[in-house]
C-alpha cells in the first residue's frame, strides 16, 4: 500500500473535517491537562493558512508551539492589497474602493473547510455564479457560454474541462491530451491550465483529473464582499499571530541530534523537538531551507514530478466599465488568460479587473517589466473592447502616469511563483511522498503536500495542517 492509500484509510483525503477524532483517545475522562501531555516544542515555518492552521490545533491540544515567518506579514499567498506597501515602504493607497486581492480571491466550495472558517466569521460573501457570469474568448470574441451555442471549438474545451475528472488517457500535456485547434488553445491554456497554476503544455492532465475526481466540496465560488481576504485569515489566527516571529527565514533545519536545530537569516538558533514545515515548493526545490541530514530521497523525488511557476497579478483601474457589471471572469486571452471583474457586487463602480497569469505567460508578461506590460495589457483588452481600456484607464491627475499594481509572484523570495501543479508524472502519491515525516521530527504542510484534491487552493493549504498536525500527535503518542 502506498502512503496515499494509507493516509486514505486512516481517514485523510476523505474529507477535510475540523476535528482528529483519533486524538480523542489520548484525553482521559478527569484529566484536567491539556489533551497531548509533550514537554517538547514543535516549530512551524511559515505564517500563511496552512501554518497558521497547524499551529493553532496543535496550540488547541496543548502542544507548545513556536510560528517562523520569512516576511514582515501573516497569510503567505492570501494577501490583500490594502495591507502592502509601495517601494519606498508607504502603504499603498487603495486603487478601489472595496477590497482587491493580490492573492487568493475566489472561496472554493460552498462546504469547503475554509469556507466553514470564513462562514464562522460571519463575513459577507456572495456566490459567484449566482451574482456574474464568465465570459470566454475565441479570437477576437467575447461571449458568455450560452452565447457560444454549438461553436465546436467552444464545446471541445467546454467537454474537456468537464471531462478531466474522468480523464482515461496517457500521462501526458494538458494540451496533447485535449488535442483542440489553434483557435480554441488560449481557451483551453486558459480553462484547463492557467486556473490550475501554469500552461497547457506543462500541467500533466493525470494528475490534474486524478486531483479533481478527489476534491470532495461543491462547485460553487464564493467571493467575500466587504473584507479583504487576509484580514479575515490572519484575524481567525489572531492568537497564533501574536507568537509568530515575523522576519524570520528559517535557513537551516538540523535534525541530525536529539534536538532539531533551526537556524534563522540573522544566525540566531533555536532548538525545537519537532518540526513542521510549511514553505511552499518553489522555496523548497531551490534549497533555501539547507537540511542536515539532507531530505530523504522519497521526499525530494517529488521534486520532479510537481511544478510551480512563474505567477503575475495586475490590479487595473479604469473610469469605465467596458466589460460588463455582471461579468465575472473572462477566460481566452493570449497575454492574459484570465481577468475577473473584481468589483462584482463588492462596488458600485465595478470598474477594477485583475489579470492573473502562471506559467510560460507569467514569464513573458513579466520579461516585460512593470510598466510595458500594463501596455501591452491595455492592446489586449484594446482588440476586444475597440480600443476602450487605453481610452479609460485610470491615469494619476499629477503626471498621467497609469494608476495600476503589477505583482510579480516569482520575485517574492520566499513564495517563489504561484502554486503547485502535477508535471506529466505528478499524481496525489507524489504530493503525499513529499509529504514524508522524516525520522517522527520533521512533518510537511502547505497546498502542495495536499492529497485530498484541493492542493493550490486554501482548502488544500487547511487540509494539509490537519494531516501533518495528526502526524505530529501520532509521532507523540506513539514515539519510533
Ligand atoms: C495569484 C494567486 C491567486 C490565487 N488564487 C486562489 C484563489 O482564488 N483561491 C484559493 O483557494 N487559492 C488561491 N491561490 C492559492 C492559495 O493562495 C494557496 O494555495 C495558499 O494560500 C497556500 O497556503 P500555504 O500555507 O500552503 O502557503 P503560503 O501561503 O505560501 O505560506 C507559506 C509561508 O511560508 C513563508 N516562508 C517561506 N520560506 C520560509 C522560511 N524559510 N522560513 C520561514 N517562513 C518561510 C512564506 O513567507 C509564506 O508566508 C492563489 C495563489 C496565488 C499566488
Amino acid at each position: 500500500m502506498n502512503r496515499r492509500e494509507l493516509l486514505k484509510q486512516l481517514g485523510f483525503g476523505l474529507t477535510a473535517g475540523m476535528v482528529l477524532p483519533s486524538l480523542m483517545v489520548s484525553c482521559a475522562k478527569d484529566d484536567p491537562g491539556p489533551e497531548i501531555q509533550y514537554d517538547g516544542t514543535v516549530a512551524v515555518i511559515g505564517g500563511g493558512a496552512a501554518g497558521l492552521y497547524a499551529a493553532d490545533i496543535l496550540t488547541a491540544k496543548g502542544v507548545n508551539v513556536v510560528l517562523f515567518e520569512a516576511s514582515g506579514q501573516l497569510g503567505g499567498r492570501v494577501r490583500s492589497l490594502r495591507n502592502q506597501r509601495d517601494e519606498s515602504g508607504l502603504p499603498i493607497t487603495s486603487i478601489a474602493d472595496f477590497p482587491v486581492e493580490v492573492g487568493a480571491e475566489i472561496i472554493y466550495g460552498s462546504d469547503s473547510v475554509w469556507n466553514q472558517i470564513v462562514r464562522n466569521l460571519n463575513v459577507a460573501e456572495v456566490d459567484l455564479d449566482v451574482v456574474a457570469t464568465d465570459l470566454y474568448r475565441l479570437a477576437n470574441e467575447v461571449k458568455a457560454a450560452a452565447d457560444w451555442g454549438n461553436d465546436s471549438d467552444f464545446a471541445a474545451v467546454r467537454d474537456f474541462v468537464e471531462g478531466l475528472p474522468n480523464y482515461s488517457g496517457g500521462a501526458v500535456s494538458i494540451e496533447a491530451a485535449a488535442g483542440v485547434t489553434p483557435r480554441a488553445a488560449n481557451l483551453l491554456n486558459a480553462r484547463a491550465a492557467n486556473t490550475f497554476g501554469s500552461t497547457a503544455s506543462r500541467i500533466g492532465a493525470k494528475g490534474l483529473g486524478e486531483s479533481l475526481a478527489a476534491i470532495e466540496h461543491d462547485q460553487k465560488r464564493i467571493l467575500v464582499t466587504r473584507n479583504p481576504m487576509q484580514d479575515v485569515l490572519v484575524s481567525r489566527f489572531a492568537e497564533m499571530a501574536k507568537r509568530a516571529r515575523l522576519n524570520t527565514p528559517i535557513v537551516s533545519i538540523n535534525y541530525s541530534g536529539a534536538r532539531i536545530v533551526l537556524t534563522d537569516g540573522s544566525g540566531n538558533q533555536t532548538e525545537v523537538d519537532k518540526v513542521i514545515v510549511t514553505a511552499p515548493l518553489a522555496v523548497l526545490k531551490a534549497g533555501d531551507i539547507a537540511f542536515t541530514p539532507g531530505l530523504p530521497g522519497t521526499n525530494t523525488a517529488a521534486f520532479s514530478q510537481l511544478g510551480m511557476d512563474a505567477c503575475v497579478r495586475v490590479i487595473l483601474d479604469f473610469k469605465k466599465n467596458f466589460w460588463g457589471e455582471d461579468t465575472g471572469f473572462i477566460w481566452g486571452g493570449n497575454l492574459v488568460p484570465q481577468y475577473f471583474n473584481a468589483g462584482v457586487t463588492r462596488s458600485q463602480l465595478y470598474r477594477t479587473l485583475t489579470a492573473t497569469v502562471y506559467g510560460v505567460k507569467a514569464e513573458q508578461l513579466a520579461a516585460l517589466g512593470s510598466t510595458n506590460a500594463i501596455v501591452a495589457i491595455l492592446a489586449e483588452l484594446d482588440e476586444i473592447y475597440a480600443g476602450q481600456a487605453t481610452e479609460f484607464i485610470r491615469r494619476d491627475l499629477n503626471n498621467n502616469q497609469i494608476i495600476s499594481f503589477l505583482f510579480n509572484w516569482t520575485q517574492d523570495p520566499y513564495i517563489k511563483g504561484g502554486f503547485s501543479y502535477p508535471l506529466v508524472n505528478g499524481s496525489l502519491e507524489s504530493r503525499a511522498s513529499l509529504s514524508t515525516p522524516v525520522q517522527g521530527k520533521v512533518f510537511f504542510a502547505g497546498e502542495a503536500t495536499d492529497i485530498t484534491g484541493n492542493a493550490g487552493t486554501i482548502n488544500g493549504a487547511l487540509a494539509s495542517a490537519e494531516r501533518a498536525v495528526e502526524e505530529v500527535v501520532q509521532s507523540i503518542l506513539n514515539p519510533i
